[in-house]
């Protein structure tokens, strides 16, 4: 692997280059900017580290951009899941430098989408190049899945997959995200949590009316709020008849794993202005209810006058947009019809949902031997034991791969705790970087030889 590694060391200015290039290109799914632009940028870097790339539409969203490379010494395949899509910049005025400047300034990149995506994506087709540059070949078949609409909840995905699954068969999948904590430690990611977004609207008369008529005019605001109040109790318990079936509590080899994740609890609370957790929860128990507890989220509730001042008005219509955030062995599909049956049995069949996305949780075991291998050689790049959560508590298509296609799927990448990750400044450091790009060359030798 030394000369992999010099390799990547010597090209280092072009691999920033390259990653420059593709942070200026915005590409904002959720307002639909610069996603072809940005596919086909990316197809011509697949193309020039010298991948078979191609785009791939579905019916509609857009376009995912695929590109693999075969090895003439195996079958065996690993692939890797990107986006190319980012999120919003906004709030502008809080950014150091333009979002799509890609600003290179005290060792970092700065630009919406340095890490996430972008970095990871470039830090993995770079290790492609430089293990072809220097070996002649890949020592296994490699391919990429690097889809525009993971920051909106990817959902157009499944359809491009069953339609192409043979194209995207593999033996084991590294996913988009991770990196290394303030010590040095690489951070794996062995699952997601699922996600059910819905919003509930209550209607009630034809229009709004002057409050004097409330003894007789049903108000919707209140239509809402009641039924809200039903979904969850004050200790955090979710009423809904059902909700947790099948939700397993953590096995012994995840607990096991838990106890290894460094919490950071005192920071968060910090930074949030928050004396305590819910529940008084603290240490590893507040660690497995971030992982482990689904949950039912109030993401936002409009009705009525909010205006300045007062307003003596009955609204006639509600609405609140709500997630539920799930684990293992529940499914979004499932969860929606719970909910519906909860409502008509609470006497709310009159409050409508609406659902948006959802993603099923999913995750690979802890003692997937795929796991073993990418935490080995984490730990042979950084030099730091690997620290791996068996969930994560954020959501993505990862069930697609790991549930449709079955191969195992684990997340790490070359981020770190102040990446800034969605939010203003957000920043990719070289030095992780270029780490990054030695730990793909070094997973994909010892993967050939796995
Ligand atoms: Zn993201």
């Amino acid at each position: 692997m030394d000369e992999v590694y010099r390799y990547i060391d010597e090209h280092a200015d072009s691999f920033i280059e390259d990653l420059v290039r593709l942070v200026r290109q915005p590409s904002v799914s959720a307002k639909g900017e610069g996603m072809e632009d940005c596919a086909k940028l990316v197809e011509e870097m697949m193309l020039k580290v010298g991948l078979n790339a191609r785009i791939l539409r579905g019916e509609r969203g857009n376009p995912v951009v695929y590109g693999e490379v075969k090895s003439e010494k195996t079958t065996k395949t690993l692939l890797f899941y990107n986006h190319y899509d980012v999120q919003p910049p906004e709030p502008l005025e809080e950014w150091k430098y333009d979002p799509f400047s890609g600003k290179v300034a005290d060792g970092k990149v700065y630009g919406r989408g340095a890490v996430d995506n972008k970095g990871n994506l470039v830090s993995r087709l770079k290790a492609i190049q430089a293990y072809m540059e220097t070996a002649g070949s890949v020592p296994v078949n490699i391919k990429f899945v690097v889809e525009g609409e993971e920051e909106i909840g990817s959902p157009n995905l499944e359809p491009i997959i069953k339609k192409h699954r043979r194209l995207f068969s593999a033996d084991a999948a590294l996913w988009e995200f991770g990196g290394t904590d303030r010590h040095g430690r690489p951070h794996l990611y062995l699952g997601l949590k699922g996600v059910l977004s819905v919003e509930l609207r209550a209607k009630c008369a034809l229009k709004d009316v002057h409050s004097a008529n409330a003894p007789l005019i049903p108000n919707a605001a209140w239509r809402l709020v009641w039924a809200l109040s039903t979904l969850k109790d004050k200790n955090e318990k979710i009423l809904i008849e059902g909700f947790y079936d099948g939700v397993q509590p953590p096995s012994d080899e995840e607990i096991g794993c838990l106890k290894n994740i460094p919490f950071e609890e005192k920071e968060l609370k910090e930074e949030l202005g928050l004396k305590q957790f819910l529940r008084g929860l603290s240490g590893f128990e507040a660690l497995k209810a971030l992982l482990f507890q689904p949950t039912c989220t109030i993401n936002g509730l409009l009705s009525g006058y909010t205006g300045k001042g007062s307003k003596t008005v009955l609204p006639r219509e509600a609405m609140a947009k709500l997630d539920f955030r799930l684990v293992p062995n529940q499914k979004p599909n499932e969860i929606l019809r719970k909910l519906k049956r909860h409502l008509e049995v609470q006497g709310f069949s009159d409050i409508e949902i609406v659902q948006y996305g959802s993603t099923e949780p999913v995750k690979t075991p802890v003692s997937d031997p795929f796991v073993g291998l990418v935490a080995k050689t984490a730990e042979k790049v950084y030099g730091n034991k690997a620290v791996i959560y068996p969930l994560s508590a954020g959501s993505g298509p990862m069930h697609l791969f790991r549930n449709l296609l079955g191969f195992p799927v684990v997340s790490a990448g070359c981020g770190h705790p102040e990446s800034n990750t969605h939010a203003p400044n957000e920043n990719l450091r070289i030095e992780s970087f270029i780490k990054g790009v030695k730990f793909i060359a070094a997973l994909i030798d010892d993967f050939a030889k796995w």
